[in-house]
């Protein structure tokens, strides 16, 4: 380690910055969050430079450097836009036993600045010892997007409960223990959701129960989103991450699935061999049970949870058993197919409003209002359509729409194996057989289809093995 890293407070110490130009404002900003007292040295300022200066948040001497600058300084930044300048003030500040930064040239600096991830009092900091200051910015951008934003609240509550913690656990090891159980359990996930107040309530439950007493797990109903892994939400992959039980159905595709904890317990719960699936209650019962148990749950289902997806039955049932849960949202099968077909699901000149719909057929028909449907400017989507497709053709039509309307099935959407077939409401029926397209598949009809020949941008390379849906698709 070329290097220490160390966090040093420099609230209120005398700081010197010697250059006014871009890399001189990037320094004076990374020492204004820390609050230091600022002097800045130059002939000439950025405008941000100025702004801080007539708001009098730090010092400016306009003029080039003097060697008496450097007299007090804790920490020295040489900014200025002349190397050999740069390495002159460098070497007094060493020699007068300061910590010393000189723009762009690590190897006479003393110290290093990192790239910083603040989520204070939670503060991540990424250095590549000045090898690649771009790569380190990219690091600390992945960890952006894995840190959830609310980790700094997180922490200060954890501050908060210190005293109140050791009061009802003497001994470190049970307080270690005590921190492990509250933080893997739901307290961290409620302060991420902005439930502060039930996350202290919980803290408060778990300290009267002592540490013997199981806490309770709960339960992530969490959108996977229609394929491509990439759609999936930055809190959907934490919580897949974290899970210790996984209960999952057909829709959800192989590459998302490689993505969970590799330790989680994993439950399928779709459609069998035998085309039998787990009853909805037993799955139901399954969630709570598993719950109860202290396992932190992820239900995970295809698309979004709560389009076509019964989440709303599995939660009604955790929440009858007091199991906490959370709901995590994604891009449903209507907007991820849409967007990779290029068909806009509304269009200024083609359609004002659209309707998700199932065409799951039912005693031979399908329930839905007809009327309503064929009115003009309206896309439709149907989810589950393939079996009820002579229907759907068949009843839009008797109910006015032309039968030339356009309409779009598309096989596998998002996903490497995506197919679109496009057909007219009439020719529809005739499309699925001709076609052999198969679940699952969403279909789109209106006038927007017509757009996908303009719009198609995704071309994918189809894949030769099947590893998208690979489990079972109906
Ligand atoms: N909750 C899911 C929908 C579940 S219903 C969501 O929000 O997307 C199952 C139906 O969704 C399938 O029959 C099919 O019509 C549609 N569907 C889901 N994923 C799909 C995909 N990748 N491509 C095409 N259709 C899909």
């Amino acid at each position: 380690m070329k290097h220490l890293p160390i966090f040093v407070s420099i609230r209120n110490k005398p700081c010197v910055v010697i250059g006014g130009g871009l890399v001189a404002t990037r320094k004076v900003s990374s020492l204004m969050d820390s609050g230091a007292n600022i002097t800045v040295i130059s002939p000439v300022i950025t405008n941000e430079i100025q702004k801080h200066v007539a708001l009098g948040s730090l010092k400016y001497h306009e003029r080039e450097f003097q060697d008496s600058d450097l007299a007090g300084a804790y920490l020295v930044f040489a900014a200025t836009d002349n190397r050999e300048v740069n390495r002159s003030i460098g070497e007094l500040a060493q020699a007068q036993h300061q910590l010393v930064n000189i723009a762009d040239d690590p190897d006479h600096c003393n110290f290093v600045l990192p790239s910083v991830l603040d989520r204070s009092p939670v503060v991540i900091a990424v250095s590549t010892g000045g090898a690649s200051p771009v790569l380190a910015r990219q690091l600390r951008m992945q960890l952006e997007a894995m840190i959830p934003s609310a980790c700094g609240r997180l922490a200060g509550i954890t501050e908060e409960y210190r005293k109140k913690v050791k009061g009802f656990f003497p001994k470190q090891t049970q307080r270690k223990q005590f921190w492990e159980n509250a933080l893997k359990g739901p307290v961290s996930e409620l302060v991420y959701a902005g439930q502060e107040t039930s996350a202290r309530q919980y803290l408060d439950e778990m300290l009267e129960q002592g540490l013997d007493s199981s806490p309770m797990g709960e339960v992530y109903l969490v959108g996977a989103g229609p394929g491509d892994p990439d759609l999936l939400t930055f809190k959907a992959v934490r919580l897949m991450q974290q899970a210790d039980v996984m209960v999952y159905d057909r829709l959800v595709s192989q590459p998302i699935l490689d993505m969970a904890n590799p330790e989680a317990e994993r439950l399928y719960v779709g459609k069998q061999k035998d085309d039998h699936a787990v009853p909805q209650q037993d799955i139901n019962d399954l969630l709570v049970e598993k719950a109860k148990q202290g396992k932190r749950v992820l239900r995970l289902k295809g698309g979004d949870p709560f389009i076509f997806g019964r989440g709303g039955e599995e939660i009604e049932t955790l929440t009858e058993h007091g199991v906490p849960f959370q709901v995590v949202p994604a891009v449903t099968a209507a907007s991820g197919c849409a967007a990779y077909a290029g068909i806009p699901l509304t269009h200024r000149d083609y359609a004002q409003s659209v309707t998700f719909a199932t065409g799951h057929l039912k005693d031979g028909t399908i329930n839905l209002n007809w009327e309503q449907l064929t009115q003009a400017n309206h896309t439709l989507v149907f989810y589950m359509g393939l079996s009820g497709i002579s229907e759907i053709s068949k009843q839009l039509q008797k109910h006015g729409m032309s039968p030339d309307m356009p309409a779009a099935l598309i096989e596998k959407g998002t996903t490497r194996n995506q197919r679109v077939h496009i057909a007219t409401v009439a020719t529809l029926p005739e499309k699925v057989i001709e076609s052999g397209v198969s679940a699952p598949t969403l279909t789109i009809i209106g006038e927007v289809v017509k757009l996908h020949d303009t719009l198609n941008w995704y071309q994918p390379e189809r894949h030769v093995k099947e590893t998208d849906f690979s489990l079972h698709n109906t």
